[in-house]
């Protein structure tokens, strides 16, 4: 490829601006403005929407490390759903974690009383992300890349709607408006590979959805789309109910804030106990609730009380399919990322060898992705964890991360001293520290909320992947790689959370 992206004239800039804008909110890649974007009052009815912020140009990306995540996605659901079943390794992780961590102590709570009381439903759902950015290993010639993984996602994985249309925006530039440039890019040239993460997500919850029995009460069975009550992304999590509606028309599904649990659903009073829901806007409509799929409750800022626990535990002690369980969002944390990625001495079984079959190629794939992880704890690797953390020097090439998702949690190089220094040391086994993973340089420009940048970013590729397995058996029912998600970020930002406001849309070119 010459030049990419490819210069453009300032004429040439403003012509595709008018394109992605009118394209993006013709087809719904959109956000709902922030705070204070729109003046106060000037939208009392809450119509307003706007572009999400996404690459004018689809990013280079190398085809070998797309390829490397996608391969290994469908062993990563496998790895989740047997981590999710080993409830003693779970209470090890909590554990080690739950000193410097009442948030994670609470959900592990939750788990430990429905126990005692029995669970009713065995069986599971998982719409997963794992991330990755692109290393370059430089100690051999030439240097090799590898897709290396920055985390793994249980709970509340985004984007999947939003990456979907993202794909179809560079496609249809790539046959408008690119040829049309002073330095063309002729149609055809760039590999821009299919992205189907709305149709893989959704075929995950109908699968969910058709594994629920018939309703022994005799009522309809429904999906509750479980949200935010202020959430921006929404048409990223509509496009999703839009594409099961349409792939399954005859499945009734509900957005139920997070905050209205207690007071929409209840819980039938059987050994059985289904999660029933009762529509707000006509009472006597009663559904038999056979998935929660849950974008809220990721966080302690879902939580703000005893009656948001209560309502965690409420559909936790139910018997409809979660998405995830507390377990599996346990299974989640980079505790467990740690842990896993943890190589033992050749004489003992890692921790990895517990879940999967150990020795397997797709195992060893899976293996490659892992990135130097290493505990906080008072371990001898915790130990000297603790002395490259506190190191000024040692510490540039470290993130520091608690049990936390969402974005914004993280502390970085130079900044974790300090950060360490404030937190109680007995808390510091709550965290882990994680080598930086430093991806070749990339340029390109991002339309953010009208105004376009120009510079460095920086790429993490998404899977997704979609698993539907039984707790008690371990059998899998589904098990599929679900699409691809490019976020991008601007080399001086060390967050790439596109909700938190820092990283933007964008889609695989591949090279
Ligand atoms: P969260 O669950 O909050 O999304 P992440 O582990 O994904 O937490 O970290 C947030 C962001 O921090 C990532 O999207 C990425 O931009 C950056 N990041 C995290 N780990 C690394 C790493 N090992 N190397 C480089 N950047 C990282
Ligand atoms: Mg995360
Ligand atoms: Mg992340």
């Amino acid at each position: 490829m010459a030049t990419f992206p490819p210069s453009v004239t300032d004429a040439e800039r403003d012509g595709l601006v008018h394109s992605i804008k009118d394209w993006s909110i013709g087809n719904g890649l959109a956000v709902r403005p922030p705070p204070g974007f729109i003046p106060a009052g000037t939208d009392p009815a809450g119509i307003a929407a706007i572009n999400a912020p996404v690459t004018v140009f689809p990013s280079p990306f190398p085809r070998i490390c797309f390829e490397q995540g996608k391969a290994v996605q469908t062993t990563y659901n496998e790895l989740y759903a047997s981590v999710s079943r080993d409830e003693d390794f779970l209470a090890d992780m909590v554990k080690q974690v739950m000193d410097g961590d009442d948030f994670i102590q609470n959900l592990w709570q939750i788990h430990l009383k429905v126990k005692q009381e029995g669970y009713t439903q065995p069986l599971s759902l998982g719409l997963f992300r794992s991330d990755y950015m692109v290393h370059q290993d430089t100690s051999v010639s030439p240097p090799a890349l590898q897709a290396k993984q920055v985390e793994f996602n249980t709970i509340a994985a985004s984007f999947g709607g939003l990456s979907y249309y993202t794909s179809l925006l560079h496609k249809y530039l790539a046959t408008t408006e690119y040829p049309l440039l002073d330095q063309p890019l002729a149609p055809g040239s760039l590999a821009l590979p299919e992205n189907s993460t709305i149709q893989g997500l959704a075929a995950g919850i109908e699968a969910a959805y058709r594994a629920y029995p018939v309703s022994a009460l005799g009522h309809p069975k429904c999906v509750l789309f479980l949200v935010q009550g202020d959430e921006r992304n929404v048409f990223d999590q509509r496009h999703l109910e839009y594409q099961v509606a349409k792939a399954s028309p005859a499945i009734p599904l509900f957005r139920v804030a997070f905050s209205d649990i207690l007071a929409h659903t209840s819980i039938a009073d059987t050994p059985t106990r289904q999660l029933l829901y009762r529509f707000p806007r006509n009472p006597s409509k009663v559904f038999e609730v056979a998935v929660v799929y849950m974008r809220a409750g990721y966080g302690p800022g879902d939580y703000p009380d005893q009656r948001a626990w209560d309502a965690r535990l409420h559909l936790e002690r139910s018997a409809a399919i979660k998405c995830p369980t507390v377990l599996t969002q346990l299974a989640g944390t980079k505790k467990v990322q740690q842990v896993l990625a943890t190589p033992r001495p050749l004489s003992a079984p890692s921790a990895l060898s517990k879940f999967i079959r150990d020795n397997s190629p797709s195992t060893a794939e899976l293996w490659k992705t892992f990135t130097n992880i290493y505990p906080m704890d008072r371990s001898e690797a915790g130990l000297e964890a603790r002395r490259k953390a506190l190191d000024p020097d040692l510490c540039q090439a470290y993130v520091l991360k608690p049990q936390r998702e969402g974005g914004g949690n993280n502390t970085y190089r130079g900044a974790i001293p300090g950060f360490l220094k404030s937190v109680p040391e007995e808390h510091w086994g709550s965290f882990i520290l994680m080598e930086l993973i430093t991806p070749p340089p990339v340029s390109n420009l991002i339309l953010r909320n009208g105004k376009v940048e120009q510079g460095g970013v920086i790429c993490e590729l998404g899977i997704y992947g979609a698993c539907l397995w039984n707790q008690a058996t371990g059998e899998l029912l589904h098990n599929e790689e679900a699409g691809h998600l490019l976020r991008t970020k601007g080399d001086q930002s060390e967050e790439g959370g596109v909700a938190a406001g820092f990283g933007c849309m964008d889609s695989c070119c591949l090279v």
